[in-house]
């Protein structure tokens, strides 16, 4: 002992300083950020956390930093890339094979496994776009500092070696500097835990995670163009919203799934999961649970979308109180049947209760990652190759059977929307190629230009998800013809059918004669177009959606609009409801016809009905307690150059709001969200409370002054009582055993196609049914019913419907005159999600002012006592 402690005096600098010199390398959270994230009460905002990154970037070689891309506001979006120094210094090479591997690229099974032995696997793992949801973007500081710093530590040296992770600080920056800039000014105060009043991504706030598909956002366009680069086998997003009290929810998922993701990825859910349930308890985490709550059906989650690109691609939740603040938690909290205790098969170690920090949180998720790490460095090798064979087998799928190929034509009702679908499949990684004169397919004719997609390709599995209907899988169907499990988010959502897009299945296999008529395309054309005709009136289809940006167009320019009423000849046919444009030259009307790909035919005068049309002011009102809703129609309508006015609830409850807009659009919301927003003491002062009696009565006055409302789904609902209008809905408070409908696509049949609100729309739209309300008209009703659901046939063209006997014949959406203006109310979302393009002209044919043609008389309903010339019962 004396000798040795002789010893120590020499020994230990020595060790001590070249410990220190080999940790040093990297400085520690603390001495950057000055504090470890995971603390109480702290939280790193974007700038400081990518600036913690690039230290460690510039100390470490086993990572390196790239700009993906710019967030919404501007901001840059940069992921890290973490590996061992000999991967990263190949980082170019391994992204290729994993490319070929994912595509089957030129490779048969000898060579790919070849590959699969000598490469790399890719995963990514994101510190999660739910912005509230705080753990995610500490968790990415804390899981790249480990991975930099550890020595000898034989698990992360397996990870490095055999993996290269490509990790997002954050899917959302904009929102992390929004929820952190909020807490700090809360911090310490009776508003500690107060929610933020606005969406923490500008436009959508949480459903930035349910635009996988189509791609709306600038977030979900870089992340899906960057996971398509580096072709990652798995995907792996950090969310926040764990099944209380479970402290971490894991795959398996519950059903159900979609049959068109490759069996390869579906079983991989579960190992996955069930290998990190294993290392969370070699690790004491007690509390993951499996199989509840979330299932794998809608395929729109940008955590999930990439499954349909042959990734293992999912999520999992971990436990959150409150941004940084902590809480304890006592067993008789818990739901009454889990305060014994017991474990379950997929709830293996019940946790007991106590403190939950922020710490815990980001240790769990730094944990959860891990393990797919640990996963992914000891089945690298299998990983690969089932990554190549669900490329291969999704190749043979439909080389062997059909559909062999989808064609988009290039002539439609709405043409643009043709192409622009197109798009959206090719951001989506699939190829598309173009048919030249002859292309002979379905027993018809593909104009020159038609769009068509071979589905022998790796990820037509998307192109088949999105193209095809939806059916509910009849296995979860109990005895009493009730799902065993409701679904998660909507049931159906076949994109040709949202976006009034025709698309054929092509069920013969393709011969090389047909084939020869295709030819690959790398950029997609708009189909050409051009003003035809002479004289200096134009006219336009009502049909394209881009009509309404031309008309928005032309009114910011000076020039006149007016719909014709009769049926007039357009570039698409007959039609009524025609765009007819003068007072603008023919070259500026040649641009606008380029500019949006909108056929134009010139006249020599205007046809002889027509109604003039004038630009109108759009509020759009927006709460403090913020509607997702919402978000999504300002996008829609800043998109069509309708430039929305947000009115907040101040300048509601303020009235004259006849002096300030023409139109006010109520996205859906609850009443109580509308009426009472957040309660006072939830939120600081200025925030709290909805439009309450002083708004309703401005927004009353406003209708009455001559003003157009505008209600969308629950909010159109909320209306009826709130205005006394002549209406019912029919499904109020209606339980599941008596309708059920929680987003399908159902058919409705088109009334009234006198009124203006009807132009351009096809006689049968599709609407987006979200729990919305089904509308009969009471004594007193003078308006015009817009749409109705069919009283001889089932509606339901995709997804779930539950009882739809209880809305057969009921109305979808009227115009209801209220004083000298009117309301419009419709029990679907035209706009939902900015995906139901085929009806959106429901909603932007109100947006303008314009004489209002008189009503015609309703016929006398048998036994109603009409109110003499009252409009609406007040
Ligand atoms: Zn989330």
């Amino acid at each position: 002992m004396t000798r040795l402690r002789a010893r120590w005096p020499f020994l230990v600098p020595a060790v001590f300083f070249l410990a220190l010199a080999v940790r040093a390398q990297v400085p520690t959270p603390q001495s950057v950020l000055g504090h470890t994230p995971g603390d109480d009460y702290y939280l790193a905002n974007y700038e400081e956390e990518i600036h913690y990154f690039h230290v460690m970037a510039e100390h470490s070689d086993r990572m390196k930093m790239f700009t993906v891309g710019k967030t919404t506001e501007g901001r840059e979006i940069e992921v890290a890339v973490i590996s061992s120094p000999e991967n990263l210094a190949k980082l170019d090479d391994y992204k290729a094979i994993a490319r070929r591997l994912a595509t089957a690229q030129d490779l048969d099974d000898a060579q790919a496994l070849q590959l699969a032995q000598s490469s790399k696997v890719i995963v990514h793992i994101d510190g999660g776009l739910h912005s509230n949801e705080v753990a995610g973007p500490q968790h990415s500081i804390m899981l790249a500092y480990r991975l930099l710093t550890a020595q000898n530590d034989p698990e992360i040296d397996r990870i490095l070696n055999n993996v290269i992770l490509l990790l997002w600080p954050t899917l959302n920056p904009d929102g992390q500097d929004m929820v952190v800039s909020w807490y700090r000014k809360n911090v310490g105060t009776r508003f500690e835990v107060s929610p933020m009043p606005w969406l923490f991504q500008d436009y959508v706030g949480h459903d930035n995670n349910r635009d996988g598909y189509m791609l709306n956002m600038k977030e979900s366009q870089v992340v899906t163009r960057t996971e398509i680069d580096y072709s990652p086998a798995i995907f792996y997003c950090q969310h926040q919203t764990a099944p209380f009290p479970a402290r971490i929810w894991i795959p398996p998922f519950s059903d159900p799934i979609s049959s068109n993701i490759s069996p390869y990825v579906r079983s991989w859910f579960n190992v996955i999961g069930t290998d990190m349930a294993a290392y969370l308890d070699e690790h004491q985490m007690p509390g993951a649970i499996s199989e509840s709550e979330f299932d794998n059906w809608y395929p729109g989650f940008v955590d999930y979308a990439g499954s349909f690109r042959n990734e293992i691609s999912f999520f999992t939740e971990t436990a959150l109180y409150r941004y940084a603040t902590p809480r304890f938690y006592t067993v008789d909290e818990f739901p009454k049947n889990m305060q014994d205790l017991k474990a379950l098969t997929m709830y293996t170690t019940p946790w007991q209760g106590g403190w939950w920090h922020l710490k815990d949180a980001v240790d769990y998720m730094v944990a959860g990652s891990m393990s797919v790490l640990d996963t992914a460095a000891r089945y690298r090798e299998t990983l690969l190759y089932n990554q190549y064979q669900a490329a291969r087998d999704n190749i043979r799928r439909y080389t062997d059977a059909p559909p062999y190929a989808y064609v988009i034509p290039s002539v439609q009702a709405d043409a643009p929307e043709g192409e622009l679908l197109a798009h959206i499949m090719e951001e989506n990684g699939i190829a598309i190629r173009e048919s030249e004169t002859g292309f002979h397919a379905n027993e018809r004719d593909y104009p020159a230009g038609s769009w068509v997609i071979l589905m022998n390709q790796p990820y037509s599995a998307m192109a088949k998800e999105l193209f095809e209907i939806q059916r509910y899988p009849e296995a979860l169907f109990s005895e009493s013809n009730k799902p065993v499990d409701l679904p998660y988010d909507v049931t159906g959502w076949t994109l040709p059918l949202q976006m009034g897009v025709r698309v054929d299945a092509v069920t013969d296999p393709l011969t090389p004669d047909q084939l020869s008529h295709l030819k690959e395309v790398t950029t997609l054309d708009a189909p050409a177009t051009q003003v035809e005709g002479a004289g200096g009136v134009f006219i336009v289809s009502h049909q394209p959606n881009a009509s309404f940006r031309l008309i928005n167009d032309v009114l910011a320019s000076g020039g006149s609009v007016a719909f014709a009423q009769d049926e007039v000849k357009t570039p698409e046919g007959m039609e009524r409801g025609a765009i007819v444009v003068s007072g603008v030259s023919r070259g500026a009307m040649d641009d606008l016809a380029k500019k949006y790909a909108v056929s134009v035919l010139a006249a020599e005068k205007a046809p002889e009905h027509t109604i003039a049309i004038h630009k109108a002011r759009v509020g759009l009102y927006r709460p403090w307690d913020p509607s997702i809703d919402e978000g999504w129609t300002r996008w829609i309508l800043e998109q069509y150059g309708f430039a929305p006015i947000s009115l907040y609830n101040a300048d509601m409850r303020a009235g004259e709001l006849r002096d300030r807009v023409d139109v006010i659009v109520l996205p859906d919301m609850s009443s109580h969200q509308m009426m009472d927003g957040f309660g006072p003491g939830i939120v600081p002062g200025e925030y709290a409370g909805g439009l309450g009696e002083e708004g309703l009565n401005s927004l009353r006055d406003f209708v009455r002054q001559g003003g157009t409302l505008v209600a969308f789904n629950e909010s159109a609902n909320s209306l009826i009582p709130l205005l006394s209008l002549p209406v019912t809905n029919v499904l109020e408070g209606a339980k599941p055993d008596k309708f059920f409908c929680s987003g399908a696509l159902l058919r409705v049949e088109l009334q009234s196609t006198d009124r203006p609100v009807t132009y351009g729309l096809p006689g049968e739209p599709v609407v987006m049914f979200e729990r919305g309300p089904a509308f009969v008209t009471q004594p007193g009703f003078h308006g015009a019913v817009l749409a109705r659901y069919p009283n001889d046939s089932n509606p339901l063209e995709s997804g779930l419907l539950l009882h739809p006997e209880a809305i057969e014949d009921k109305v979808a959406a009227l115009e209801v005159p209220y004083g000298e203006g009117r309301i419009f109310l419709y029990g679907f979302k035209p706009q939902w999600r900015a995906q139901s393009h085929g009806t959106y002209k429901f909603f932007f044919n109100v947006l303008y002012k314009y004489e209002q043609p008189a009503f015609a008389k309703p016929p006398a309903a048998p036994g109603a006592e009409p109110k003499g010339n009252v409009v609406a019962a007040e």
